[in-house]
């Protein structure tokens, strides 16, 4: 299923047995407007017409025993591989697997596929996947959390959502992501909109002065205060890494 053919900067292979949770999520907001200016490009592959099987089997019992499915490596491979010729994608692509034993997805993590012109994505579903598809097939294995989902789907929104969001073009620049929150390390600074007063409750003043200069300084302040109230790790990494001759 192809929702953009243009000539794109990112294209993202997803392989799924429910492909129409990407067609109708990814098509809204800042990324359907990416997708419709040609900035990604979304292929759904869903891995159950991969499967040779007369039933169009795509998971079976796990050995040894246990509850639930996993799924079968066949189907995976075969779509994985398929799509890599048809679309005569380059070795070195990475090939995403979704799942909660991975490393937990960052900013930095998204910036480091920025590169790349091709993505691909397997989301599991069931038990979880056999594990020929982590060892001999996934290149990157990412999870977005220490908890548990009911498929790689969602996950996989979230981080092509993140991905997209760092090509340029694609979020303008009024939503400029060096604003966003792990940009730098830090929390976004607190932000109002209108009303200055709702139900008494004022926005900073220093917001309402037009001291852009002062303005900038009152919100690295606050980006500072409110990350080490929030997120004390991001202080100490910061830190660490300026504080370490070796980083750059
Ligand atoms: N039994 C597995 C979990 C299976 S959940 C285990 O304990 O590791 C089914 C699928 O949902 C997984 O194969 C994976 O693709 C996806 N999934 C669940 N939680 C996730 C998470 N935190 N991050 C990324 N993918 C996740």
């Amino acid at each position: 299923m192809i929702i953009n053919k243009a000539t794109c900067l990112v294209n993202f292979h997803i392989f799924t047995l429910f492909p129409n949770i990407f067609t109708n999520t990814l098509n809204e907001g800042v990324t359907g407007r990416a997708i419709s200016k040609g900035l990604i490009n979304l292929i759904v592959h869903n891995i159950r017409d991969y499967s040779t099987s007369k039933h169009k089997k795509v998971d079976d019992y796990p050995f040894g025993g246990g509850p639930g499915m996993l799924m079968k490596p066949e189907p995976v491979f075969q779509a994985v591989e398929t799509v890599k010729k048809q679309y005569s994608v380059p070795d070195g692509t990475p090939i995403i697997l979704m799942t909660p034993q991975g490393k937990t997805f960052t900013h930095k993590i998204a910036l480091s596929f920025q590169s790349f012109k091709t993505i691909f994505i397997i989301c599991g579903r069931y038990e979880g996947v056999d594990e020929r598809i982590r060892n001999y097939l996934a290149t990157d294995e990412i999870s977005i959390g220490d908890f548990v989902v009911s498929g790689g789907e969602l996950p996989a929104l979230n981080i092509i959502d993140a991905i997209a969001r760092l090509i340029p073009g694609v979020i303008g620049r009024s939503e400029s992501a060096q604003n966003d929150s792990f940009y730098n390390d830090l929390l976004q600074f607190p932000q109002y909109t209108r009303p200055a007063n709702f139900r008494g409750i004022k926005v900073p003043e220093i917001l309402l002065s037009g001291n852009h200069e002062k303005i900038k300084t009152w919100r690295e302040i606050q980006s500072l205060k409110k990350t080490s109230q929030n997120r004390p790790d991001l202080i100490i990494k910061k830190n660490i890494t300026r504080s370490n001759p070796l980083e750059t």
